[in-house]
């Protein structure tokens, strides 16, 4: 039997840092983490300024790693048929980074290990049981954990608050239709965004040598019948920069659908648990965002954790989940700015959509 002040289920960014900020408060942390479904990456990229707010929780080695490599701009293509470019060279705050996701969130994983962590590898909830002041979860592989809190940090599936019943709300039918290449262009070291009358496309050199490349649409204004590597190549064909920009490495491609819409759930904690990251609420991609809002709203939480558990209150849990509210109205309304700066096809469904009223 694992005895532990607190659960958290999922070793992602949010996950991790909330582990860490327990930690540091002198509390008993088990992380649950899972071996990874087969997925294709997203090509994750980090805005200028997130290395000081992942050095200061996980410490610099992090991003120093040799398997992420520095973005020096974005461009987009966005309410004009024109590249406009952002350099990052001009950004007092420096360069981003493009991720390599596993190296990325394997890392994580070791310094919530070397701060006194415990890791439950491998594993899942079977069951899931509350006490008055307690919950008894047993693993897949049958193991028994008691703690005082759970944190459900599983990402968009947030698999402990489906069990829970906590009700998720989506704001939009959001799903990304990824692509992974074999290569990379070499001219364009960041994200390219391109708008299409269906949505948008990014594209992404990953640290390895190939390319994400993924349309943003709503479900169901895709037919997605046949091979999705042939349907993939013909929704590309309505790009203008970003097809041409692949020209020459287009042979190996594999595609596939992932979830991509914003959605938040109606409470953020409650008695016994709290939800950290995408499980809380999940950000739309254009904003480019997901990863440093879930390792900072980890953070918080977990020092807010600390204190409730502290004092015996949930002022600070309630200041947390206020703050965490109004990041998504300001989110929504940063949203509503970019959709009313694309105007060339307000007939069709995915921009009719999201039109003002
Ligand atoms: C198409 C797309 C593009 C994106 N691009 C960017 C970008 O450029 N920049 C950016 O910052 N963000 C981006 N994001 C968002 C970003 O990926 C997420 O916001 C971020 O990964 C959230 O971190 P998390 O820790 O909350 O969840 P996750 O990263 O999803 O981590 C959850 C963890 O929990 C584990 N898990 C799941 N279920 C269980 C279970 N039952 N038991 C145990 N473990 C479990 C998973 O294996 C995983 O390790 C993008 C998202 C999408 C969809």
């Amino acid at each position: 039997m694992i005895d532990c002040d607190v659960l958290i289920v999922g070793g992602g960014p949010s996950g991790c840092a909330a582990a860490m900020s327990l930690l540091r408060e002198g509390f008993d942390v088990a992380l649950m983490t899972r071996r990874p479904a087969h997925r294709l990456w997203a090509g994750e990229s980090l805005p200028p300024g997130t290395g000081e707010l992942i050095n200061s929780i996980f410490g610099e080695a992090i991003l120093d790693a040799p398997h992420h490599v520095k973005a020096y701009g974005t461009r987009s293509c966005w309410g004009s048929d024109d590249w406009v470019e952002t350099d990052f060279l001009a950004n007092p705050l420096g360069h981003g980074w493009i991720l390599d996701r596993s190296v990325f969130d394997h890392d994580l994983r070791q310094e919530v290990l070397a701060a006194g962590g415990r890791l439950i590898q491998d594993q899942s909830i079977r069951s899931l049981r509350r006490h008055l002041l307690s919950w008894d979860v047993t693993t897949t592989s049958r193991a028994k954990i008691r703690c005082r809190w759970i944190v459900d940090a599983t990402g968009r599936s947030g698999s402990v608050l489906r069990r829970l019943g906590i009700k998720r709300t989506a704001l939009d039918r959001q799903t990304a239709f990824i692509g992974v290449l074999e290569g990379q262009n070499g001219t364009y070291q960041g994200t390219s965004i391109e708008a299409v009358s269906e949505g948008w496309w990014y594209s992404t050199p990953l640290p390895h040598g190939k390319t994400v490349v993924a349309l943003i649409t709503d479900r169901g204004l895709v037919k997605a019948s046949g091979p999705k590597e042939a349907l993939w190549r013909s929704k590309l064909e309505a790009t203008i920069h970003i097809k041409p920009s692949l020209q020459s490495y287009q042979k190996d491609l594999i595609a596939g659908w992932y979830p991509a819409e914003t959605s938040y759930r109606s409470h953020l904690f409650g008695l016994g648990w709290a939800a950290a990251g995408d499980a809380a609420i999940a950000f739309d991609p254009l904003s480019s965002q997901g990863i440093s809002t879930a390792i900072l709203m980890g953070a918080r939480l977990g020092k807010a954790l600390a204190d409730g558990l502290h004092e015996q209150d949930h002022a600070s849990l309630d200041a947390w989940q206020r703050d965490y509210y109004l990041l998504l109205h300001e989110h929504e309304a940063l949203r509503a700015y970019y959709w009313h700066a694309e105007s060339r096809w307000p007939e069709y469904p995915f921009w009719k959509s999201r039109r003002p009223l």
